[in-house]
Formats: C-alpha cells, sequence, structure tokens
C-alpha cells in the first residue's frame, strides 16, 4: 500500500485510465455472452412497430385480442392474452417483406399540363370579353408585356397564371394528366424526374 501512494499523480491516473478500460471490455464481454447478446441486439435489430400504437419497441408480444393475433407492445398487450413474444428473426423477415410489396405497386404522379392551342385560346377568350390586352392585363395584376406574349404563344403561362386566366375569362387551359414513374426511381430521386422520362412515359 505504502508502495502504491509514493507513485506519482500521474502514474496513478494511467493506471485509474487502464483499470476502467479493462472494466468497460468485461462489462462488455458480459453483456454479450451472459446477456443475450443485449448490447448487441439493441445495435443492430431493427425496433418493431407495434400494431395497436405504431410506437416502436424493441420487444413485442403475439397477443390475442378479440380473436385476433397481434404483434403488439407491452402496454398494448394488456388489452388481450399474450401467446409469445415475437421472435427477432420473424420481425427481421416482415421488414425485409414491405420493400417488395411496395416496388409491385407502380407509382403514379400527377402532372399538370398547358394546353398547346393556350395562345389562340385566350387571345379570342379576351376579345369576346370585349377587352384590351392592356384592360385585362390590369384586372389579372399581370405585366401587360407578360400577357401580350401569351397571345402571340412565344411564351407558355406558369400553371399558377392559367389557372387565373381560366377562372376570369371561362375557357380551359391546363389539364391533370396521371403519370407512372418508372419502377426503381426511389423517393430521393423523385424530383429529378426529367421531361425526357415524362415524355417516355406519355408515349407508352
Ligand atoms: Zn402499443
Amino acid at each position: 500500500m505504502k508502495y502504491i501512494v509514493g507513485l506519482s499523480p500521474t502514474i496513478l491516473f494511467i493506471f485509474y485510465l487502464d483499470f476502467l478500460n479493462r472494466a468497460l471490455f468485461l462489462l462488455l464481454l458480459y453483456c454479450a455472452f451472459f446477456e443475450k447478446y443485449l448490447l448487441l441486439s439493441v445495435t443492430f435489430y431493427p425496433k418493431m412497430q407495434c400494431e395497436m400504437c405504431g410506437s416502436e419497441k424493441a420487444e413485442l408480444y403475439k397477443t390475442k385480442v378479440e380473436g385476433v393475433v397481434l404483434n403488439l407492445c407491452k402496454d398494448c398487450s394488456s388489452f388481450g392474452e399474450v401467446v409469445a413474444p415475437v421472435s427477432k428473426n420473424e420481425a427481421k423477415a416482415k421488414r425485409a417483406e414491405k420493400p417488395a410489396a411496395e416496388e409491385l405497386e407502380p407509382e403514379k404522379e400527377v402532372i399538370y399540363l398547358i394546353d398547346s392551342d393556350y395562345a389562340s385560346k385566350i387571345r379570342s377568350a379576351r376579345e369576346r370579353k370585349g377587352l384590351k390586352q392592356e384592360e385585362l392585363a390590369k384586372r389579372l395584376a399581370l405585366k401587360e408585356s407578360l400577357l401580350h406574349s401569351f397571345e402571340s404563344g412565344r411564351h407558355e403561362p406558369s400553371i399558377s397564371i392559367a389557372k387565373k386566366l381560366e377562372s376570369f375569362l371561362g375557357i380551359s387551359l391546363v389539364r391533370q394528366e396521371e403519370v407512372e414513374i418508372k419502377q426503381g426511381k426511389k423517393q430521393g430521386q423523385r424530383e429529378e424526374l426529367t421531361l425526357g422520362d415524362v415524355i417516355k412515359v406519355r408515349k407508352k
């Protein structure tokens, strides 16, 4: 004891760190081998979703509720009779099935298109109303030059402006079309749908 007390504080601190290190290592071994891979399971297994309240839990229980067996969390399992705990492998398999089912359903997206004869439609509707370009532009809070470029077919109106024109002039300029997005395009790539893709899909 006297010998240890005689060591410098720095050396003692290093011993202390070494001891902590060993203790942590032993704790990890203990957890892994004697506590049913507790640490590993928390790290590597996905959490499962309770089929009643939707909360994500590490443990679920097969519970019989009014004749139907559901995978429920501990709280919700009190509504029925617990049959057995849900095995991790079962949960993993269920999770793996999910994306496959989603791929079978083709993704659809609604796109808005401006009629190709928008220019003549706008012009004739305006003339029917007996309005000059300047007057119509004022009524819709648009620049006259912009309206002029619509009517001459140089510039396609945006969807929001086209809708304004539709309701004011009583004409139809915008049509909706449902397009199928090619399979394999995932959520993140959705915004990258190019005009080329849309045309390909429509030609089918
Ligand atoms: Zn629950």
